[in-house]
C-alpha cells in the first residue's frame, strides 16, 4: 500500500529519519527511506561497491578458488545476487577441501580404505615383524569409528616407511622363485641316473615354497640344488665312465664264454675222433700217437679252461667293484646336497652354511634397519660325557640339544654347528637382551627334556654369549665378542649366558 502525502513531505521525513539512524545521506540510502515512509516496496538495490570490497578482501587459495573468485567478479558486474550467492558458495566449499584440517574420516572412505590393506596383508611376507605390525595398527585405527584423522594419518605414514623394503623384498622374493624354477628345469633336463632323483628335488622344492615363502627359505633351496647339480654332473660322468668299462668287460666275458664253447666242441671233436681211431686201431704202436693226442688235447682244454677261469674270476671282481663304486656313487648323490652345507650328525648348518646365512641376514638387517644378534654357545663339560658315556652317547648329545634349540628357536633363527660342540644361533630383529632371554629359555627347555643314554638320564648344560652387531660391525668379529663373552661365562662358573 502506498502512501498518499505530498512527497516532499515524505523527502523531508526520510532525511530526518536517516538522520535520526545516523546513515550517510548518499542517494541509496535516501531512496530507501523514503520507500520506507511511503510505504513503498523497498527494490533493494545492488550493493555493487561493498561486494567489490569483499571480493578484493577474499584470498583464494588454491587453483579452484582463483576461478570462483573470478566468477564472484563476473556476477558482481553482471548484477547477478544468484552468480555472487553461486560464486561465494563454491568458494567456500574450495576453501573446506584445500586449508581446513579435517576431523574425522568419512565413513565410506575409512571402510574402503580398510579393505584395501586388509586385502594388502597377505601380499607381505610375515617374517617381516615390524611391517605387520604398522599394518595391524592401520588396520586397528581404521576399525574404530568415527576414525580419527589424526591417528590414521600418523599410522599411515608408519607403514609407508615400511612399505618400499616390504615390496623390494617380494619382488626378490619373485625373482628367487623363477631362478629356482629355471634351475629345476634344466635340472629335470639333465637327469638321466634314477628317477628317485626327481622326487626327492620336487620334494625339496614343495618344501621350500610351503608359506611363509621367505627369501631365506628360497637362498637355501637354491644352494641346496645347486650342490646337487654339481655333484650330479660330476658323478654322472664318472657314471658313464664305470659303465662304459662294464659294458667292455661283458663283452669280454662273452668272447671268453665263446671260446670256452668252441675249445670245448673242438676238444669233444678231438676226443671223438680219437676214440673212433682207437677202436679202429689194430696195433699198439698205433694207440701210442692217439693218446698222446687225447692227453695233448685234454691238457690243452684244462689249460684253456683254467685260463678261462681266472680270466672270468678277474672279470667278476672288476664288475663288482665298478657295482660297489656305483652303488657309492648313487649314496654320495643322495646326500650331497646336504653335505655341502650341513653338519650330517646334527642337520644344522656347518661353518659354510653359517657365514652364508650370516652375511644373508646381516644384508637384510642393513636393508630392513633393524638389529641382529648372534649367540655362541658351548656344552658345558662335554668331555666328561663322553668319557663317562662314551663318544656315541656324546654324539647323541649333540644331536638332542640341536633338537630342543631348534624346538625353541623362532623359525627365522638360524642354528649352526661352529665346532665339535660349540653352536652359533642368528637371532634376525633381536636386541642383545632379547637375545640373552632367548638362550635363558632355551637352558629352561633344555633341564626340561634332560637326554636319556641308555638308563642313564643326562643333563646337559651351555654357557653362551650373545652380541649384538653394531652398525658397520663385521659377521666375525661379532662372533668374536660373543665367544668372548661365552669364555667369560664358562670363567663365572658355566650353566650362564652373558651378553657381550
Ligand atoms: P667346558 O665346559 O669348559 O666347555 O669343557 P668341555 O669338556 O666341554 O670342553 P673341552 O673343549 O675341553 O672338550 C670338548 C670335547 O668335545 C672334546 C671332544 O672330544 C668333544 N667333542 C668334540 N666334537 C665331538 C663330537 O662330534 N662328538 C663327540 N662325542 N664328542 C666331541
Ligand atoms: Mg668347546
Ligand atoms: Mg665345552
Amino acid at each position: 500500500m502506498s502512501d498518499h502525502r505530498n512527497p516532499s513531505v515524505i523527502a523531508r521525513e526520510a532525511l530526518k529519519l536517516l538522520a535520526e539512524r545516523q546513515l550517510a545521506p548518499t542517494p541509496l540510502n535516501f531512496q530507501a527511506s523514503y520507500n520506507e515512509i511511503a510505504n513503498l516496496p523497498n527494490l533493494i538495490p545492488f550493493p555493487e561497491p561493498p561486494l567489490r570490497q569483499l571480493a578484493a578482501a577474499l584470498n583464494p587459495r588454491g587453483e579452484a578458488q582463483v576461478a570462483h573468485l573470478a566468477r564472484l567478479d563476473a556476477a558482481i558486474s553482471g548484477r547477478s545476487w544468484h552468480g555472487v550467492q553461486e560464486a561465494l558458495l563454491a568458494f567456500i566449499a574450495a576453501g573446506s577441501g584445500a586449508g581446513a584440517p579435517i576431523s574425522h574420516l568419512p565413513h565410506e572412505t575409512a571402510q574402503a580404505l580398510l579393505r584395501l590393506f586388509e586385502g594388502l596383508l597377505p601380499g607381505f611376507s610375515h617374517d617381516n615383524g615390524r611391517l605387520v605390525e604398522a599394518q595391524e595398527a592401520l588396520l586397528a585405527v581404521l576399525r574404530v569409528h568415527p576414525c580419527e584423522f589424526g591417528r590414521f594419518d600418523a599410522a599411515l605414514r608408519q607403514f609407508a616407511t615400511l612399505v618400499p623394503c616390504a615390496v623390494e623384498e617380494q619382488i626378490e622374493i619373485r625373482e628367487s622363485l623363477l631362478k629356482l624354477l629355471h634351475l629345476i628345469i634344466e635340472n629335470i633336463g639333465e637327469l638321466s641316473i634314477d628317477d628317485s632323483w626327481l622326487k626327492g628335488q620336487i620334494d625339496g622344492l614343495l618344501a621350500a615354497v610351503e608359506p611363509p615363502l621367505t627369501l631365506r627359505h628360497l637362498d637355501e633351496m637354491e644352494r641346496r640344488l645347486r650342490d646337487v647339480m654339481e655333484k650330479q654332473s660330476r658323478a654322472r660322468a664318472r657314471s658313464v665312465q664305470a659303465q662304459e668299462e662294464m659294458r667292455k668287460m661283458l663283452a669280454t666275458f662273452i668272447e671268453r664264454l665263446g671260446s670256452i664253447n668252441s675249445s670245448s666242441e673242438q676238444f669233444q671233436e678231438r676226443i671223438e675222433e680219437s676214440a673212433r681211431q682207437i677202436e679202429q686201431a689194430e696195433r699198439l704202436e698205433d694207440l701210442a700217437p692217439l693218446l698222446k693226442e687225447v692227453v695233448v688235447a685234454t691238457q690243452v682244454m684244462a689249460e684253456e679252461t683254467a685260463a678261462s677261469r681266472e680270466q672270468l674270476r678277474v672279470l667278476q671282481d672288476k664288475v663288482m667293484a665298478t657295482e660297489a663304486e656305483l652303488i657309492q656313487l648313487h649314496r654320495e648323490l643322495d646326500d650331497a646336497s646336504s653335505l655341502a652345507r650341513h653338519d650330517p650328525l646334527t642337520d644344522t648348518l656347518n661353518r659354510k652354511g653359517l657365514d652364508e646365512a650370516l652375511e644373508r641376514e646381516i644384508a637384510a638387517m642393513r636393508r630392513r634397519d633393524s638389529v641382529l644378534s648372534l649367540s655362541m654357545l658351548d656344552i658345558d663339560n662335554f668331555k666328561r660325557l663322553n668319557d663317562r658315556l662314551g663318544h656315541e652317547a656324546g654324539d647323541n648329545a649333540l644331536i638332542h640339544l640341536a633338537k630342543v634349540a631348534r624346538n625353541s628357536m623362532r623359525p627365522t633363527d638360524t642354528l649352526a654347528r661352529y665346532g665339535g660342540e660349540e653352536f652359533v644361533i642368528l637371532m634376525p630383529d633381536t636386541t642383545v637382551e632379547q637375545g640373552v632371554e632367548a638362550m635363558i629359555r632355551l637352558q629352561r627347555e633344555l633341564t626340561k627334556a634332560f637326554f636319556l643314554s641308555g638308563k642313564h638320564k643326562v643333563l646337559i648344560t651351555f654357557s653362551a654369549g650373545v652380541a649384538q652387531l653394531a652398525e658397520t660391525e663385521s659377521g666375525s668379529d661379532a662372533i668374536r665378542r660373543a665367544d668372548q663373552a661365552m669364555y667369560l661365562a664358562k670363567r663365572a662358573g658355566k650353566n650362564r649366558v652373558f651378553g657381550a
